[in-house]
């Protein structure tokens, strides 16, 4: 097979634009509103922060803040003091947040992932993570990943994170981390 790679890039952005346009919004989110409860969602408790998302999201602080003002104001939301950090704000979700932030605006995307062979979707994330690497401008820019490859994961008594060094759970290991680091890197 032998794609132009200019074409390549129109498909990908067409991509993104899909997953998003096959959502039915009965909300009336904006795109950033779901996204952000799709992210709070996933995200381990040390990345449901405003910076996190921004960093996510590749907007703005500033612009984050704003959409989770809207999404407190509309009880999706609840803005804490974070136990881990004491410097940051924590963002959770309500339960009427969680209902939808589990899926509801990617569902198309996720199902149609899922149907893609385990060894397909493995190399789709092994490009897609490349790709967000080399389009990364500013080389502290965080990457986003799963405990089970980061290399601060330890194993004494159980699973643990080195950095924050704290205990974590099963569900916590296959949650979304803005502070992970490949260990293959
Ligand atoms: S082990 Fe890595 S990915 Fe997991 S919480 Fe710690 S820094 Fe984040």
């Amino acid at each position: 097979m032998n794609h132009d790679v200019h074409s390549m890039a129109l498909l990908m952005y067409r991509l993104c634009r899909c997953s998003h346009g096959a959502y039915d919004n009965p909300h009336e989110l904006t795109q950033s509103q779901a996204m952000a409860l799709c992210y709070y969602y996933r995200a381990n408790r040390v990345s449901r922060t405003i910076s996190a998302f921004a960093a996510f999201n590749a907007t703005t602080v500033g612009t984050a803040s704003t959409v989770v003002d809207s999404l407190v104001r509309r009880g999706y939301v609840t803005r804490t003091r974070s136990p881990v950090d004491r410097r940051s704000m924590q963002i959770d979700l309500t339960e009427r947040g969680r209902e939808i932030g589990r899926g509801a605006p990617i569902r198309a995307f996720v199902d149609a992932l899922a149907s893609l062979t385990e060894e397909r979707r493995e190399a789709l994330v092994s490009t897609v993570n490349d790709l967000l690497r080399m389009l990364r401008k500013e080389p502290e820019r965080a990457h986003f990943g799963l405990c089970v490859n980061c290399r601060h994961l330890r194993d004494d008594d159980g699973p643990a994170c080195g950095l924050y060094d704290i205990p974590l759970s099963e569900h916590e290991l296959r949650q979304l981390c803005v502070k992970f680091e490949n260990r293959r890197h």
